[in-house]
């Protein structure tokens, strides 16, 4: 069938950049010890010489593999397509290796190719990419996304911590809790180092408190467990700091178990998020017709691009949900959420990264972040509206990520 319009570009290639970041001191959620924070760029080349960048998500695994589903399973699919059908290339990536999973890391490989995407086509019609999204708002409040777990750092070391974001204008604060190995079925156990700065359940309870005495009781509270607890250990947990007004608590019990998770949402007043582990319309469908959760977490490198956060963005907002997207990787994830985000009616709040990492604060020539009013403001350049700086990626380029 010929078009009735000429397609004018191209996509000519697909490249990648390894580059990692050591952390000065290794920290820790529930279940996650982090040593370093390793990121997969993804660029899509095209015949009108337009790059378009993404990353793709590697949480807790290693750049090669996913490297590997970009360049081995997805490349091939999109060379000499036009990337304006961009609907079309998600679907053929998803398919034709549908017999692998729908799932995980192969989400990961289609969400990075598929932001690249999204900033071609931004950068062809010159419009910043969250105007063509639907453009609902210029600006989005950010939260301060902290207080992990780290060696020597305890309770009055974290509330100190977190004061600090209150100072800086931060609206909302999040703090990790869950990393408990008293608890039998705390996935802890199966992970690298889980003795690594752990604490009991009572300890978790006590950074609570020390944190809200931090913040002032107009700053709001949220607690993430990143899988670790039991419905029954999430309800006890939450009884305990119920006095401490929680804004959220994220990924209470594993991802699997939804009807887990629909327990502890229908019980507590809290609103249960979730889960940035989930990928996929399909897998998100589930955690929102069973309401296993109150507000949905969707991340753009992680659930499957731009093209499917937006879907079940759709999805959460036909049964009320805010969408509260799971941000916490380079710079270019936080640009392409930021445009995710400032598209959709349903959502607003930006998850801001704490923590030390030159990946996320000095990879573009622009400097992004949030302002004394806790407030960040889209690009107003084309597609996602941000360049490489070249130092920077050669200063943590790397040729192959290690154990
Ligand atoms: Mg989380």
């Amino acid at each position: 069938m010929t078009p009735c319009w000429e397609v004018f570009v191209r996509i000519t290639d697909v490249t990648t950049i390894k580059l990692k970041y050591d952390m000065p001191v290794a920290m820790a959620d529930a279940v996650h010890y982090m040593p370093d924070r390793p990121t997969l760029l993804v660029q899509v080349h095209t015949d009108e010489g337009i790059v378009g960048l993404g990353e793709a998500a590697v949480y807790g695994g290693y750049l090669e593999s996913i490297e590997a589903v970009v360049l081995g399973e997805l490349r091939q699919t999109i060379l000499n397509e036009d990337p304006f059908r961009v609907e079309r290339l998600w679907s053929m990536m998803a398919s034709r290796v549908h017999q692998r999973g729908r799932g995980g890391m192969l989400m990961m490989g289609i969400s990075g190719i598929d932001i690249a995407l999204w900033d071609i086509i931004g950068h062809a019609t010159r419009t910043p990419l969250y105007r063509l999204l639907g453009g609902y708002r210029d600006t989005l409040d950010a939260y301060a996304s902290a207080g992990f777990y780290a060696a020597d750092k305890d309770a009055r070391a974290l509330a100190e911590e977190v004061g600090t974001y209150a100072s800086q204008g931060f609206k909302v604060v999040k703090i990790k809790v869950g990393r408990n190995p008293e608890l039998m079925t705390n996935m802890l156990h199966d992970m690298v180092r889980p003795e690594y700065a752990a604490v009991c359940l009572e300890e978790d309870i006590e950074r609570v408190r020390l944190a809200r005495e931090a913040i002032g009781g107009k700053v709001g509270l949220a607690v993430d467990a990143n899988n670790a607890w039991t419905p029954s250990v999430a309800l006890k947990f939450m009884r305990e700091v119920e006095s401490f007004d929680i804004r959220w608590l994220e990924e209470p019990v594993p991802t699997y178990d939804i009807e887990g998770s629909a327990l502890v949402a229908h019980q507590l007043d809290t609103p249960v998020a979730g889960y940035e582990t989930e990928t996929g319309l399909p897998g998100f469908r589930e955690l929102i017709t069973r309401r296993a959760v109150d507000i949905v977490q969707p991340d753009v490198i992680w659930t499957g691009g731009i093209t499917e956060s937006r879907k079940v963005a759709a999805f959460a907002q036909a049964y009320g949900m805010p969408v509260i997207p799971h941000v916490f990787s380079s710079a270019v994830s936080s640009i392409a959420n930021m445009h995710f985000i400032a598209s959709l009616p349903n959502a607003g709040l930006l998850e801001f990264d704490q923590n030390p990492n030159p990946l996320r604060t000095e990879l573009f020539e622009e400097h992004i972040a949030p302002s004394s009013d806790g407030t960040v403001g889209l690009p107003v350049r084309p597609g996602l509206g941000v360049t490489l700086n070249q130092a920077t990626v050669d200063r943590y380029r790397i040729d192959r990520h290690t154990p």
